[in-house]
């Protein structure tokens, strides 16, 4: 049973001089225009109280082009400029879903460069992709195979901070289903480790990326020493980048087949949602690493859960995985961040990411659709009717089971207070 998705399939390509100039202004302008938009509609906004459409930002853009200081927005390929306005609608439509925060300048060293091309502003043929405003073909490395027959719908061309270029290709794609499987697990997020799950076992971060942190760090003082503007600033920024780019590279290899592995072997996975805006910051360079591929791994289990019909479930963060004893329930008081190992009143001794890992597949079992089928071993009669009330509420995001047309089902989460399927029984 196979089921259409679309795709993104991402490589690595070399441009000509031509085509680094082209890129390289296009780049550009789709700054531009998006910052111009983005100030357009602040201005009318804080002035007027009055939102701005996405129509009336693709109405400026054309008069832009008629003034002699934008002019230069007519010679490179429109399609690009006009995907940035719609790519700044959505940062709105998110934005009053309270979805994201307010959108932001894109600026020319911390964004990463990128433009969009939709189907009228390149050319597919033979498994040649040749831009608009181009006489060539890009020069792809094609690591893995496109599917057969696929026909790009969206191309989207990007150079990093370490000066490598990437085309990414949404294609259609045909996934087989996995056959239903009765297993479950919980996942819990760490530092120290990448992520432990509720079988006890730990995964650990890539190879390679404790030595590459270091190097990061010594990258980082080296880059802050060097005088504004110089040369060897410039120098310095680029090996951090790349840096950067090698960690970031690993560490997605490395979450892909983690997720897939998960995705294969259960039914059902669940995780905690750390992911959430105005969560304590904390600017150590390894959270600030730990948390990008917290949001990674979410992202790909979402989307793999999808496709090979697996259900994530994901737990609302203030459910107390840490302090809960996965055995008796009990909520302890305090669990400080060093504590590696605890005893519970009941005499259990726990490993934290373990226990957490396993009060997090619980609390998901209990809201997931599955969750009556699936194993492991469910806790016996009485065990889950005692849970203390912490101090903030423990509330669940509850996944609800929706069927569409073709009998698939699809997950969409609500919030709502006290937990569900399980209770919060305050008892002392
Ligand atoms: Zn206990």
């Amino acid at each position: 049973m196979a089921r259409e998705v679309r795709r993104a399939f991402r490589y690595r390509f070399y441009p000509t001089d031509q085509q680094v100039a082209e890129l390289s202004r296009t780049f550009g302008c789709v700054r531009l225009v998006y910052n111009r938009a983005l100030e357009e509609r602040t201005r009318a906004w804080h002035r007027e109280q009055r939102h701005v459409s996405y129509a009336e930002t693709s109405a400026m853009l054309t008069a832009w082009k008629r003034t002699v200081d934008l002019a230069f927005l007519g010679e490179v390929s429109s399609v690009p400029l006009q995907q940035a306005l719609r790519h700044l609608q959505t940062a709105f439509t998110n934005y009053f879903a309270k979805r994201a925060s307010y959108p932001r300048f894109k600026s020319g060293k911390k964004s990463r460069a990128s433009a969009e091309y939709t189907r009228s502003a390149f050319r597919w043929r033979d498994g040649r992709l040749t831009l608009a405003k181009m006489a060539e073909p890009l020069d792809i490395v094609w690591s893995r195979p496109l599917p057969e027959g696929a026909v790009p719908s969206t191309v989207t061309v990007s150079r990093d901070g370490a000066g490598r270029w990437f085309v990414s290709l949404l294609c259609e794609d045909a996934i087989g289903r996995l056959a239903p499987v009765n297993r479950a697990v919980g996942v819990d997020a760490g530092i120290s480790s990448l992520v432990t799950l509720s079988t006890g076992e730990k995964v650990s971060n890539p190879r390679h990326e404790r030595r590459d942190r270091e190097r990061l760090a010594r990258a980082q003082k080296d880059l802050a020493r060097k005088a504004k503007g110089s040369k060897n600033r410039a120098k310095a920024r680029r090996r951090l980048a790349r840096i950067h780019a090698r960690i970031t590279d690993r560490r997605r290899d490395f979450l892909h087949k983690l997720t897939s592995r998960l995705v294969r072997e259960n039914q059902v996975v669940v995780i905690e949602d750390l992911n959430v805006a105005g969560m304590v910051r904390n600017h150590s360079l390894a959270r600030a690493i730990s948390d990008a591929a917290w949001r990674e791994l979410r992202t790909m289990l979402e989307y793999k859960a999808d496709w090979y019909g697996r259900e994530l479930v994901v737990i609302d963060r203030w459910f107390p995985s840490s302090k809960m004893c996965s055995h008796c329930r009990t909520v302890t008081e305090t669990m400080p961040l060093n504590v590696r190992e605890w005893r519970c009143r009941c005499g259990v001794v726990h490993d934290r990411d373990v226990n957490a890992a396993r009060n997090v597949m619980a609390a998901g079992l209990a809201v997931s659709a599955c969750g009556a089928d699936v194993g492991p071993e469910r806790r016996k009669p009485g065990g889950q009717t005692a849970m203390k009330q912490e101090t903030r509420p423990a509330r669940v995001g509850i996944p609800r089971v929706q069927a569409d047309g073709g009998g698939q089902r699809s997950l969409s989460r609500i919030s709502a207070s006290g937990g569900a399927g399980f209770t919060c029984a305050g008892s002392g």
